[in-house]
């Protein structure tokens, strides 16, 4: 591959785009890479083409390494489908459903579960069949809240999704364990760092889908791993351990004089002060209204939720235990609604009669007591006993995680960190499969219900994450691997030099290498070396100056060295880097 600068349609930018806030969007905007069509919604051109492919490619090795086939399934799709397993309406805002001309509903895939094991369905029947591993690489849509930093969460992305069909449990985490070793390869191969981490809670049975998060203070994705052992896990996944019950007498419910305290900090100093209970916002319970969406109809449910005034509520852990259900913010006109909820003072006593859901967090135990609201403007209640003065409905993984709480697993401290969602891996199952009835015939002629795995890729996210993890001040620095070119021949100032640069390029390019040569004329050095720069292929050779005393220059771009070397080593030389 031949890539000339004269001609290759390709327009950098000095200047960051004006909507981008991470360096992966600036920089792969600036270098010409991909372009904005509407939000979270991107055009590649050439450079980025070839990286985009360059990913898939290696996605598509280590596919077919574990004995996945692939296929390729349309993006547009019928709504019967979706139908038959809620997930046309389960999908809330986020599904893309349009009609076609006769009315009839369809919609632009976010993921083919159903389309995947219809197809097996159609085509197998006997436990001879199985087991069986699909795979495809294709665009996605998804009509994301908030989509954002360019490729990183786009509307439109390229997604592979796997999925395996196995007859038993032991099939299926065999499947699950041949992705899992995949996906090391893949992101291995792509340079990219990364943990893997649990994505659902240990209750729900430990490794029965694990995330793959590539670290990145930019990352929207809070994970916590254990210094002590091996857990790590998604913050959403986190769960909390309960304190042990420690029952102590407490004298009856008092109602406390509390006039502005409109925060935490002010109820303690002002308890502590006025009424010497001596306690820390920990010891206070602080309770948060939500209104609480289910998709496809318009109820909505007043959710309360109890948690130790010292966290914060994680929306993203709320939304993801609430799910399908969608929670929503409780306005000034939801309180009109509900006078029995006194804004600012709303403690647990008098939810059971006013009907409303009342879930806590975990460490809100049977038998410990709280400083609440009182239900009175300008009160609060002290001795409010879990279990004495209120009965939760139950507990609910939806207060903030901290550095330093203890591992589930070992008690230890965790840490936590910050991380882009690269690659999920699932077991599945046999929800999609009861929901199409797709079985084997047995050997001994009974029916046997199939069990599915489910895996993803973001391929397009990848290429953000790779330049996310590998950029600098001057642009982008790629991995070979991925790279749109091994080595960027940059021909600069006089005729002669841009001449021996093409020649240079041509014998490279005939030697194996992916070439990329900058044989523009009337373009200076300055613009030339800054757009090297900018583009990031992993070897620089410059035919400049020096090219009268029979040297150029041969730049590794990852590590910033530069080195003159004669003309006659060049191609020695760079195929020599290309190896290494
Ligand atoms: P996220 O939590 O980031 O929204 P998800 O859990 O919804 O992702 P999956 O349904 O597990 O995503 O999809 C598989 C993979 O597809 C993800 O691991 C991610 O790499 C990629 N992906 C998901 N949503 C997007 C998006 N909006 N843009 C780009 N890639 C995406
Ligand atoms: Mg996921």
């Amino acid at each position: 591959m031949l890539l000339r600068m004269s001609t290759l349609f390709l327009r950098t930018l000095r200047e960051d785009p004006a909507d981008a806030e991470v360096p992966s969007h600036k920089l792969l905007v600036r270098a010409g890479y991909v372009r904005r069509v509407a939000p979270g919604i991107y055009s590649w051109l050439p450079l980025g083409k070839i990286v985009l492919e360059n990913v898939a490619r290696v996605v598509r090795e280590e596919m077919n390494r574990i004995g996945a086939q692939e296929v390729l399934f349309p993006a547009l799709l019928p709504r019967d489908y979706y139908e038959a397993t809620g997930r046309w309406t389960e999908y809330g805002d986020t599904l893309f459903r349009l009609k076609d001309r006769k009315g009839a509903d369809y919609l632009l895939g976010p993921t083919h579960e159903e389309m995947f094991t219809d197809m097996v369905k159609g085509e197998y029947s006997s436990y001879k069949d199985y087991p069986v591993t699909l795979y495809q690489i294709q665009t996605k849509y998804r009509d994301e809240a908030r989509p954002r930093a360019g490729i990183l969460r786009g509307r439109e992305f390229v997604m592979k999704d796997s999925y395996s069909f196995d007859l038993d449990d032991d099939g299926l985490k065999r499947s699950y364990e041949m992705h899992r070793e995949a996906y090391i390869r893949i992101f291995d191969r792509l340079g990219i760092d990364y943990r893997v981490v649990f994505a659902m809670s240990g209750a729900m049975g430990g490794s029965a889908s694990e995330e793959f998060l590539a670290t990145a203070p930019t990352g929207e994705d809070t994970f916590v791993a254990c210094r002590n052992c091996d857990y790590a896990a998604n913050a959403e996944a986190v769960v909390t351990t309960p304190p042990p019950v420690v029952r102590t007498e407490q004298p009856a419910v008092r109602v406390l004089d509390t006039p502005n305290t409109p925060t935490i900090e002010t109820l303690v100093d002002h308890v502590n002060e006025h009424f010497g209970l001596g306690i820390t916002a920990a010891d206070t319970l602080k309770n948060i209204v939500v209104k609480v969406r289910t998709p496809g109809s318009d109820k909505l449910e007043t959710l309360i939720i109890g948690v130790p005034g010292d966290r914060e509520i994680d929306f993203k852990r709320l939304e993801a235990f609430l799910a399908p259900g969608v929670p929503e913010i409780f306005e000034a006109e939801d309180f009109a609604r509900h006078p029995g909820l006194v804004r600012g003072y709303i403690g647990p006593q008098v939810l059971k009669s006013l009907g409303i859901r009342y879930l806590v967090d975990p460490r809100v135990v049977e038998g410990s007591a709280w400083v609440t609201g009182a239900n009175q403007p300008g009160k609060h209640a002290a001795h409010v006993v879990a279990g004495r003065d209120f009965e939760a409905d139950g507990t609910i993984e939806a207060a903030e995680v901290r550095a330093g709480d203890a591992c589930p697993r070992c008690g230890h401290p965790l840490s936590i960190d910050r991380g882009i969602e690269i690659g999920h891996i699932f077991q599945l199952g046999r929800k999609y499969a009861d929901a199409a009835g797709l079985d084997a015939l047995g050997p001994d002629g009974k029916p046997i219900r199939i069990t599915m795995g489910s895996y993803g890729v973001g391929v397009s996210r990848a290429v953000a994450v790779i330049t996310e993890q590998r950029h600098d001040e001057l642009g982008l620095v790629w991995p070979r691997e991925i790279a749109p070119a091994d080595v960027h021949i940059v021909g600069t100032g006089k005729e002669n030099q841009i001449e021996v640069a093409a020649q240079l390029a041509e014998t490279l390019e005939s030697r194996g290498l992916r070439v990329l040569v900058d044989d523009r004329a009337g373009v200076s050095p300055g613009v030339k070396f800054k757009d090297s720069e900018l583009l990031g292929l992993p070897t620089v050779l410059i035919v400049g100056r020096g090219l009268a005393q029979g040297v150029v220059e041969l730049r590794d771009r990852a590590a910033g060295t530069k080195e003159e070397i004669p003309l006659a080593e060049a191609v020695d030389r760079v195929l020599a880097a290309a190896q290494a």
